[in-house]
């Protein structure tokens, strides 16, 4: 975090404040976890703080240290819009602009008289708060709400509340340390929080050995829907809303099945498609290997953005169309798909 940035937060800090901290809609480890981390750390710095979130979180999420104090908007409109006029400063944590929050929520934000305070490492973002950390290079908003500790000099605060959040939501975001933005200060803060008392194994078997066998099932119907274009190097998943019915879906149940097609031998961009009649679109997740940016095409043709390596998108088509949209609108991108690697 730059020094403008750093004084600009000491400022705002400066004495008691009410705090509320947003994650993005469909909160992943990443957004929960950074949320969770900075609000025990703002608390033990004498702040009185709230955790809200668009909508519900995963349940593989349901055991992180404080989630139960976490109040989702969906369920609780008029509560959380008064804590909001309450607020005098509202983070936004995971998410680069303001429409990432979905419908209302984003309407009770822009009208929001509360200082705004931005921690995200996402492409563009947006320019509504008083203190912008943004950083595209970081592998997490969890590592960063590290470096901002770090900034403000008080990691010596680092708890075991604040190291389980932050260490899960930069184990989910970087593919448990695989993906590209992994760098050596990610581990170095890594091997901090484990100081600090995040158990790896046991945040990893929390996280990763909780499956129902209804989401086993359901990566079998998902990894039967694969389809490979191999001159276009591109593999792709569906899931229709029956089949998500005919599994019991809950919300995080397909996280991660996209890389199933991603980890297909000469693959380096991969897709799923998950049709959601209740809200009447396509919800759409890119991975990507090498430079093919998803970022870029998921800007350019789904209403949506990301990372270089990693995005998401939605269609109002119906799943048919949108599949065979997208189909037509590869072989522009066939040189780029080509050269990625
Ligand atoms: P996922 O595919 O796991 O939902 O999301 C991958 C990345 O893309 C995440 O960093 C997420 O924040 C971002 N992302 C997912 N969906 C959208 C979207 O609809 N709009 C934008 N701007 N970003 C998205
Ligand atoms: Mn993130």
């Amino acid at each position: 975090m730059n020094k403008d940035t750093t004084e600009a937060v000491q400022k705002l800090l400066a004495s008691p404040q009410k705090v509320v901290i947003v994650g993005h809609k469909n909160p992943d480890g990443d957004a929960v976890g950074s949320c969770l981390g900075l609000s025990f750390f703002l608390k033990i710095l004498g702040h009185t703080t709230t955790v809200i979130m668009p909508n519900d979180f995963p349940d593989f999420l349901k055991w992180l240290p404080g989630c139960d104090e976490i109040i989702i908007y969906e369920k609780e409109v008029q509560k959380t819009s008064e804590i909001f006029d309450n607020a005098d400063l509202i983070f936004t944590l995971d998410f680069n602009s303001l429409d990432r929050v979905g419908g209302e929520l984003q309407a009770v934000l822009e009208n929001a008289t509360a200082k705004f305070v931005m921690i995200d490492h996402h492409q563009q973002p947006a320019d509504y708060a008083v203190a912008t950390y943004s950083d595209v290079k970081m592998s997490s908003t969890s590592e960063m709400v590290y470096h901002f500790m770090d900034a403000l000099g008080q990691t010596e605060k680092l708890s075991k509340e604040i190291a389980v959040n932050l260490y899960t939501g930069i184990m989910t975001d970087t593919g448990s340390f695989r993906f590209s933005s992994t760098s050596p200060t990610t581990h170095r803060v890594a091997a901090r929080l484990i100081e600090a008392g995040a158990e790896s194994a046991i945040i990893n078997q929390n996280v990763y050995d909780t499956n129902s066998p209804e989401r086993m099932k359901l990566l079998g119907v998902a990894l039967n829907n694969l389809v490979i274009l191999p001159e276009m190097h591109t593999a792709y998943i569906t899931l229709t809303q029956n089949e998500l019915d005919d599994h019991n879906f809950k919300k995080g149940d397909t996280e991660g099945f996209v890389n199933y097609a991603l980890s297909v031998k000469g693959v380096v961009f991969a897709v799923i498609f998950i049709e959601n009649k209740q809200e009447n679109l396509v919800k759409i997740s890119f991975r990507s290997k090498g430079d093919f940016s998803v970022n870029d095409f998921a800007r350019n043709h789904y209403n949506g953005g990301g990372h270089i390596n990693a995005a998401g998108g939605k269609s109002s088509q119906d799943l048919n169309k949108t599949i065979s949209e997208f189909i037509s609108i590869l072989p522009r991108y066939k040189n780029k798909l080509t050269d990625a690697l």
